[in-house]
This record gives C-alpha cells, structure tokens and sequence, in this order.
C-alpha cells in the first residue's frame, strides 16, 4: 500500500437481491478493500445502462445479489500493492474505468487477441459487484485519467455507452467524407452522431422517436441529416442520402456503414434498406433474435459484425475525442435516495440521453 485517504468502513450501494426486482435495495456494506492491481475508487458518479434493467429483470439470474451498475467514474483513494505500477496512478486521480473484472490473462483472447473477448472474466453489476456503492474496486489497467474539463457525470457514460459506439465507429473503418448511419439515437447513438461528425464522416441519424430526433438536431456537432422512421419512406430517405454526396460522385446509393443501436426489427430492416450495396452493418443493439431478409445479405452483399465495447486504449481514445469537441450526453442526474425515481425515469415516455447516478 502506498499511501491512501481517509476511507470510511461502511458505505451506502444499490444492490439487486433477487430479480425479477422492479428496484434496487438500498443497504449499508462494507467497504471493500483494494489488493493487488486494484484501485479502491471513491464513485463520483455511475452511469445505469440498459442491461442494468435485464439485470434487475432477472436477464442474468444466477449472480445476486449483486451492486447495480458496469459505468464508473471517481476518484482514486487507495491502491493495491501492484497497481501504482501499472499506467502510474496515484491517490487522488480522477478516473473513469471498464467494466469487465477478474480478467483472466490466460485464455486466448488474453494472451494473442484482445482481452475484452476475455473468455472468463466477470463483468461489474452484471455478474459482480458493479458501481452503483459510495467506493468500489477497479482495475489499475483498466483506468484512464480524465482531463480536468470532463465531469464524472460527462466521464461515466463513456465507460459503456461511449467506448461502444465509438469502437463500432472505428469499426466500420471509413474515410473522412464517407457515410455513416447511425439508427436509434438513445444514449449510443446521441453520443455516436457527435463522435462520427468529430471523425469527418457524413452522418445519418435515424429514429422513430420525437425525443432523441428534437435532441441530435440540438447539438452543437449536429448530423448531417435527421431521418424519422416514422414519416420518411426508406425511398425518400434514400434520396437525401445521395444529396449528401459530393458533385461527381460515381459509387453506390446509401450510407458506407450502418451502425444499429436500437432493438425493433423494423428499425433494422429500415436501416438496412438504407446501406449501400456491399456496405458494412455493424450491430450493438441486443435483441434477443435478429431478423433480417436473406436479400440484404446474398443481393445487397451488405456485412454484417457484431461490436462488443472497448479495451483501455479504446476508452482513452473515446475520452480524449470528447474532450476536444465538447462532446457530450444528455444527462438525467439523479442521488442516490432518489434510486426509486431514477428507475420510475427509464420507463418515463420521452425519455432522451442517458441517466447517472451521483454520489457527490
Ligand atoms: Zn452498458
Ligand atoms: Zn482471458
């Protein structure tokens, strides 16, 4: 141990005992300790995902009880023996961190890929103890200091939702001025318009929803076409996808890339009408099946690759890109005594963003 703030024994957590649960257990636990490569953070805030709510309706059952919550952000306030040396943290950094744990640094992916396919690792308030507690453990090597412009409540989101999307973006591997659309614009993809526009490409937003379509319009780093599902045919919105193009362009109709963050299948089947012959979908949204026409695939010859979230140098990247633009989520903040009503806010009509819970 190196040297370490004052740290209480006991601290407050959201935990799921026992799903399905409409809402977390507020409980007094203690506080853990951090060995090891671990970092004991001090939660500044935490971010509530949609998989929280699976997890709290009983989506992955065997783990609980278990703290809610895979998004963290805090500060630094006590070091394992190892983990000064890993990145040179230090008491007092202020952080955001990954959510896998227990990464086992000998399975393949591990050793000669990459280590978020980590074949067994857990992963924080989803199958261990998540963030949503006053101090939780992270591991030193998955932590990336935040620049002093970015809040915790800015820094959470990006530790799932963020990292994710921008990796798709990455993903689809496109050159500046390409197309890129991006259907379903919660808290992925209000943040992935503005990512995608900082990275030069052409961006399509897409959505059924007069929230999330009122708030992509809003941004300072806005897309470049705002297309509603509900009123726009896909013909329609097809032909103001070719006006994106430069004057002389000789190529295919549609976006490059489509990245579809969003569940219904007919958001798919709208989004990839919209996609370019031999064009690349790249899928972050989890319904529990896909559905998609074999045209898409044998005639349109579109791509389709799945996008799991990011590794360190991923989050950084993400990080350091939302730092230059001013990238940021709409956040719906809400205290810890307040748990009840932040779970009440996802299921509110009209939600838009993305919800945090702060513990300062
Ligand atoms: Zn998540
Ligand atoms: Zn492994």
């Amino acid at each position: 141990m190196t040297s370490e703030l004052q740290i209480p024994k006991q601290m407050r957590a959201l935990r799921v005992l026992k799903a399905p649960s409409k809402y977390y257990s507020l409980e007094t636990l203690p506080v853990p300790r951090a060995e090891g490569t671990q970092v004991l953070l001090k939660i500044g805030a935490a971010g509530l995902c949609h998989t929280d709510l699976m997890v709290l309706e009983g989506s992955f059952g065997e783990n609980l009880p278990l703290v809610g919550s895979h998004e963290p952000s805090g500060t630094v306030v006590q070091l394992g023996e190892e983990a000064g040396k890993i990145g040179g943290l230090k008491i007092g950094d202020r952080v955001a961190a990954l959510l896998p744990k227990d990464v086992c640094g000998k399975c393949s992916d591990c050793r000669f890929g990459d280590w978020k396919y980590c074949a067994n690792s857990k992963y924080s308030g989803i199958t261990t103890d998540g963030y949503f507690s006053e101090y939780a453990l992270v591991e030193a090597k998955h932590c990336v200091v935040l620049p002093d412009s970015m809040n915790f409540e800015q820094a959470a989101p990006l530790t799932c939702a963020g990292v994710t999307i921008y990796t798709a973006i990455k993903k689809a591997n496109l050159k500046p001025g390409e197309i890129i659309a991006i259907s379903g614009l919660g808290a992925l993809g209000s943040l992935g318009v503005q990512m995608a526009k900082a990275m030069g490409l052409k961006v399509v937003a897409i959505d059924a929803r007069p929230e999330p379509l009122d708030l992509v319009r809003s941004f300072d780093i806005a897309p470049d076409l705002v297309i509603d599902g509900r009123k726009t045919s896909s013909e329609d919105a097809m032909k103001e996808i070719i006006k994106l193009r430069p004057d002389g362009y000789e190529g295919w109709d549609g976006a490059d890339a489509t990245i579809l963050t969003a569940d219904p299948t007919s958001s798919h089947t709208f989004a990839l009408s919209l996609t370019r012959r031999h064009g690349h979908v790249i899928l972050v949204a989890q319904p529990p099946e896909l559905n998609f026409n074999f045209k898409n695939f044998i005639f349109q010859d579109l791509t389709l690759s799945g996008s799991l979230h990011g590794n360190e140098v991923d989050l950084k990247e993400t990080i350091e890109l939302c730092a230059k633009y001013g990238i940021e989520s709409h956040v719906s903040r809400f205290g810890v005594d307040e748990h009840e009503k932040m779970i009440d806010a996802c299921e509110a009509e009209g939600r838009k963003g993305k919800i945090v819970l702060s513990f300062e």
